[in-house]
């Protein structure tokens, strides 16, 4: 099993929270198609032999902006270079590039599941967001997707912005339930430095949202979807029985992925690539046969607190014996402390030998981690 990742880093215009890697100059597009099909060709036996290729994601940045003509020259390359079983062929889209004609043209070419960033359904949150869209597009958008047939659907939305209320977020859940998407993912808004939003909190023209304040969505939603059948199996990931994301389970899993394209990550299962972010560079090392990336040799132990990082926010938890096998570390043993600790303040679950979150864990996931680390 393996996975591959295409990173299209153009987008019409920056949302004022993002800090993905992304430009907004897309004088370079068929450059830059043709170099992410350079990359291929030139890393084909980067994946370990005998793993075939089981999903494909383009996320971005912005796939949607790619004509039908671009990504089916992607997936060209890829069919010639790589063996594949696909399961999952993912694009990220967003609600202003989805009319009928290029959702059947991205259906033709094989894709089987969208992934749209509506982020939320608010008027006004949306312009403070700096988003192309508005809310009706991002209604048509489902409507019109699933008219042409994509069984598997995620929406993605934003808890968390600052208000005195709950209200909007009340109603953001409310729209999308009634849309009944199949899956969900949902983040809590964030405030990084190199953002407009970073800018705007440095000169006091803007104040995030206070954790408590954020920690009330996130159990509202979990709340809300759990009553619909939705389950959490990531903790910002909600899906429907066998709308579960492939490609996205298999990174948690620990299952070798090559990135390709600007800022895309890989990892062959004991070694992390990070390419160049910067697109210009991409281009120009590629036409060069240079590949822009650096490599960092993960140590035994750095790969097993990543695993129990990555395993404890899903609804399948660690698995103790499994990764004693992997690992060679006793976690029950090493950490006896610790895990009883979080065993008494119902933060952790213990159940054959997997350890899980419980409610009140997924709310301080990261800290829960943290503390089980080796070093
Ligand atoms: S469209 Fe997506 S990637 Fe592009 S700026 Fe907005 S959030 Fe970032």
């Amino acid at each position: 099993m393996s996975g591959i990742y295409i990173h299209i880093p153009f987008c019409k215009q920056a949302c004022h929270y993002c800090d993905f890697h992304f430009s907004t100059n897309t004088n370079r597009t068929n450059e830059m198609v043709d170099m992410i099909c350079r990359e291929l060709e030139l890393r084909s036996d980067y994946l370990p032999k005998g793993k075939p290729v089981n999903t494909i994601y383009f996320g971005g940045g912005t796939p949607s902006l790619l004509s039908a003509a671009q990504i089916g020259k992607i997936l060209d390359q890829i069919q010639l270079y790589y063996q594949l079983d696909l399961k999952e062929l993912t694009l990220e889209a967003n609600p202003d590039d989805l009319n009928a004609k290029n959702l059947q043209d991205w259906k033709a070419l094989g894709l089987d599941r969208l992934s749209i960033g509506i982020q939320t359904f608010d008027a006004e949150i949306l312009r403070f967001y700096n988003r192309a869209h508005n809310s009706k597009e991002s209604l048509n958008a489902i409507l019109m997707a699933k008219a042409v047939g994509f069984q598997k659907l995620s929406i993605d939305l934003i808890y968390g912005f600052p208000s005195d209320n709950h209200n909007i977020w009340k109603n953001d859940l409310q729209i999308a339930l009634d849309q009944d998407p199949g899956h969900i993912s949902s983040y809590c808004l964030t405030v990084e430095p190199k953002t407009a939003l970073g800018n705007w909190e440095k000169r006091g023209l803007y104040s995030h949202s206070t954790e408590d304040f954020a920690a009330v969505q996130f159990e509202m939603l979990m709340e809300s979807l759990d009553k619909v059948g939705y389950i959490q199996y990531e903790i910002s990931n909600f899906g429907k029985f066998g709308q579960f994301a492939i490609h996205n389970t298999n990174y948690w899993s620990g299952i070798p992925y090559l990135g390709i394209g600007p800022s895309a990550h890989s990892f062959d299962g004991n070694v992390r690539g990070f390419n160049i972010s910067n697109n210009s560079k991409y281009i120009d090392s590629l036409k060069n046969d240079d590949l822009a990336f650096t490599e960092e040799k993960a140590t035994n132990l750095d790969i097993a607190n990543d695993q129990i990082l990555t395993a404890l926010r899903t609804i399948w938890g660690l698995d103790l014996i499994s990764f004693k096998t992997d690992f060679g570390f006793d976690l029950l043993d090493l950490k006896n402390k610790q895990i009883n600790f979080l065993l008494s303040e119902q933060l952790l679950r213990l159940e054959n030998n997997h350890l899980t979150l419980t409610t009140k864990g997924k709310l301080l996931a990261d800290s829960v981690a943290v503390s089980l680390f080796l070093d």
